[in-house]
């Protein structure tokens, strides 16, 4: 049997659209910005019932240049999950402000909307809910502590392309969001890029501003920018793929569907949790195995042919960069974050995978497990 983590090769489905996408690009003699970069801009904030898209380096800028438009810097305090990508820890130190972490819910994962409230302090400026695997957060309710308390809400929507909460896609439910085209996401480029949706112009303005050497004007520089723009090849094969991306994210809808079919009331074994209001992408179909018993469940099936991923082994606040920094993070007690980091385990899951290979993995976990 091989069942690979991922396969990002088998793109090759449409390969010659995204080869001839690339073509134009090269003909076109235009390497930075221009048509393709402004193409997908406009598709992608109509993909996702935004006004505005900004194109930017990838997913850690996305955040970082939200946080500097919005005046975040040192002194200020921003909350988020312990439970996460690095990246969404990092884009608040990399803007001088202070990381707040907040506990996940035991059953998704997700930011534990219950808990903002008591890390709200008098220099708290944001918070950044990370539809993590793909799941959106309970937005409304998030939206409700953020309104009363003054804060913005930047969605980290790097793993969530295309999901909606309560019938809306995520990218127009905060004052802001966030998005990485780093090639394993749903909607993945060939190398590095990322978006800021958003919904007012101004906000827009600034981000585009800061990462263009802080200039709208060529040769005049208004603020200190960034260098971080969307590279227009990956604007063109981003444009390729995206009329593609429901139909991908449909399948995987299946695909762990069935796994859920498959697994669920096995003992040794946690499902994700599902929200009754969100429609998940399924980024990573993450499922928590218990007893301490993930290292060895996962060596024998990587014995077996299937690859397995971990997402992510350690919390925020358990990394090293992070480690006995309490300067650089504020953090009350973890329990949940440091749960799903101990037991966490992510099956393979992507497009090209057809359902029998998923039946495959349900057989091999089930023997595994016994
Ligand atoms: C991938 C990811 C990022 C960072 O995106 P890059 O494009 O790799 O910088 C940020 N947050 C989350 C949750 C991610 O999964």
């Amino acid at each position: 049997m091989n069942i690979p983590f991922i396969n990002l090769k088998a793109s090759g489905e449409i390969r010659d659209e995204i080869k001839e996408a690339v073509a134009r690009v090269i003909d076109s003699g235009i390497y930075i910005l221009g048509e393709e970069v402004e193409a997908f801009e406009h598709q992608f904030a109509a993909y996702c019932d935004s006004s505005e898209c900004v194109g930017v380096g990838n997913g850690l800028e996305a955040l970082s240049l939200t946080l500097r438009a919005w005046g975040i810097g040192p002194g200020d305090e921003v909350i988020v999950p312990a439970h996460t990508f690095i990246a969404t820890a990092l884009a608040v130190t990399a803007v001088g402000a202070q990381p707040v972490l907040v506990d996940v819910e035991e059953d998704t994962g997700l930011l534990d909307v219950d808990l903002v409230e008591a890390a709200i302090s008098g220099r708290t400026r944001a918070v950044i809910p990370v539809h993590l695997y793909g799941q959106p957060v309970d937005m409304d309710r998030l939206l409700g502590v953020a309104e009363k308390n003054g804060l913005r809400v930047l969605e980290d929507a790097a793993q969530a392309h295309g999901a909606r909460y309560k019938g809306r896609r995520v990218g127009s439910l905060g004052h802001a969001a966030a998005f990485s085209f780093y090639p394993t996401k749903n909607l993945g480029a060939l190398g590095d890029g990322g978006a800021v949706t958003v919904g007012d112009g101004q906000t827009a303005k600034a981000i585009r501003q800061l990462g263009n050497y802080g200039s709208y004007e060529k040769y005049t520089h208004q603020v200190m920018g960034f260098n971080s723009r969307l590279d227009p090849i990956q604007a063109a094969v981003l444009n390729a793929k995206l009329p593609h991306l429901d139909r991908w994210n449909a399948h995987r809808r299946d695909l762990a569907h069935r796994y859920l079919n498959g697994l669920s009331g096995l003992p040794g074994i946690v499902m994700p949790a599902l929200r009754a209001e969100a429609e998940p992408v399924w980024h990573v179909f993450a499922v928590r195995i218990r007893d301490g018993r993930r290292a060895e469940i996962q060596k024998a099936l990587t014995a077996r042919g299937i690859g397995t991923n971990l997402h992510y082994p350690r919390a925020v606040h358990q990394q090293p960069c992070y480690l006995g920094s309490e300067t650089r993070l504020r953090a009350g007690l973890l329990p949940n974050a440091e749960k799903w980091a101990a037991e966490a385990l992510s099956l393979p899951l992507h497009p090209h995978l057809g359902l029998e290979d998923i039946d495959c993995v349900v057989v091999a976990l089930r023997e595994v497990l016994a």
